[in-house]
C-alpha cells in the first residue's frame, strides 16, 4: 500500500484508541471480574460482527422488519467495524474478487500486514468506490447509521460507565473494542490460510475446526464461500455454528423469517474437493454472483 493510499484519519483513530486503552489498563486496578466482563462484551460484539454485519447486512440471509433491521444495524456498529453499509460493500467485494488482484484483503496477494490491517486503513476501503450496496442505501436510517456509527458506540460506552464505573468502562468498553478489532483482522488473514477446503471455490478459503468453534461458526469460511447466502456456515452436523443458532432463536420468536438454511454449494459449478481431489478448480465457474443480494 502506497503512503498516499492511507486513510490517515482512520489510521490515527486506531493508533489513539490503542494508546488510550493501554494507558487506561495501566491506570485501573486489575480485578478478575473485569476480565470476565471484557470477555462477555467481546463475545457480544463478535456475534454482532458475525450475525449482523456479516451474515445479515453483507449477505441478506433472512428477511426482517424495518425496525429490527435498524436494531441489527446498531448491533453491527457496536463491533466498531465501521458502518454496516461500508462493511457490506468491502465484504461483497471480497466475495466477488476473492484472492484476485482486486481483493482488498487477500493474504496471498497483500501479505500479512496488508490483509491484517492495511486494507482497513486504505482509501480503497470506501463504499462509494467499491459499490455493491444499492439495496442497503435505500434505507435512510442505515445511511445515517453508516455515517454516524460512533454515536451508538459512545452511548454504549457511557452506559457501561454509568452502570459499572471506570473499571467496567476500561475492560468492558475499551478493551473489548480492541479485542474485537483484532479478532476481525485475524479472521481476514487466517480464514484464507489455516485449515482445509471442503469445496473447490476457486480461492484459498479454508474450513478450520479451531476457528469455527472459537469464532461462532465464522471459521467454516470455505463453506461460506461455497454458499454465501446461507445463514448456516457449519454445513455438517458436527460443525458448531453459534451465529446460526442466534438466527434460529430469532426466527423462533418471530423477529426474522425466510431464513436461508441451505447447506452444500450454492450451485452445481462448485464441487466437493473430495470428488475432484483439488482445492482449486474452475475459478470463473465457481465465482458466486452477487446480483441478488437483497
Ligand atoms: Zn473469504
Ligand atoms: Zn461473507
Amino acid at each position: 500500500m502506497r503512503k498516499n493510499e492511507v486513510n490517515w484519519n482512520i489510521a490515527t483513530i486506531f493508533c489513539v484508541a490503542h494508546l488510550l486503552t493501554a494507558y487506561a489498563l495501566y491506570s485501573v486496578e486489575f480485578e478478575f471480574h473485569l476480565l470476565l466482563l471484557s470477555a462477555v462484551v467481546t463475545m457480544f460484539r463478535w456475534l454482532g460482527f458475525s450475525c449482523a454485519a456479516h451474515r445479515y447486512f453483507s449477505h441478506r440471509i433472512c428477511r426482517t422488519s424495518r425496525w429490527f433491521q435498524f436494531v441489527l444495524g446498531i448491533w453491527a456498529v457496536l463491533t466498531m467495524a465501521r458502518g454496516p453499509i461500508k462493511f457490506a460493500s468491502g465484504h461483497r467485494h471480497h466475495h466477488l474478487y476473492s484472492d484476485k488482484p482486486r481483493d482488498l484483503h487477500s493474504p496471498s496477494r497483500h501479505g500479512f500486514f496488508g490483509s491484517y490491517i492495511g486494507w482497513v486503513v486504505s482509501k480503497q476501503y470506501d463504499e462509494d468506490k467499491l459499490g455493491h450496496v444499492d439495496d442497503l442505501k435505500r434505507y435512510p436510517e442505515l445511511v445515517w447509521l453508516n455515517r454516524l456509527y460512533f454515536l451508538p458506540n459512545a452511548a454504549f460506552l457511557y452506559g457501561i460507565y454509568y452502570v459499572g464505573g471506570m473499571g467496567a468502562l476500561v475492560y468492558g468498553g475499551m478493551l473489548s473494542v480492541i479485542l474485537t478489532w483484532h479478532l476481525a483482522f485475524s479472521a481476514t488473514v487466517t480464514f484464507h490460510v489455516i485449515g482445509r477446503p471442503a469445496y473447490a471455490t476457486g480461492d484459498f478459503s479454508k474450513n478450520s475446526l479451531l476457528l469455527g468453534v472459537l469464532l461462532c461458526g465464522e471459521g467454516w469460511h470455505n463453506n461460506h464461500h461455497a454458499n454465501p447466502r446461507s445463514a448456516r456456515l457449519g454445513h455438517e452436523w458436527w460443525q458448531l455454528d453459534l451465529g446460526y443458532c442466534v438466527f434460529l432463536a430469532l426466527e423462533q420468536v418471530g423477529l426474522i423469517w425466510s431464513l436461508n438454511k441451505s447447506t452444500g454449494p450454492a450451485h452445481r459449478g462448485i464441487q466437493r474437493v473430495s470428488q475432484i481431489g483439488s482445492g482449486r478448480s474452475n475459478i470463473e465457474e465457481s465465482r458466486v454472483t452477487v446480483e441478488a443480494w437483497g
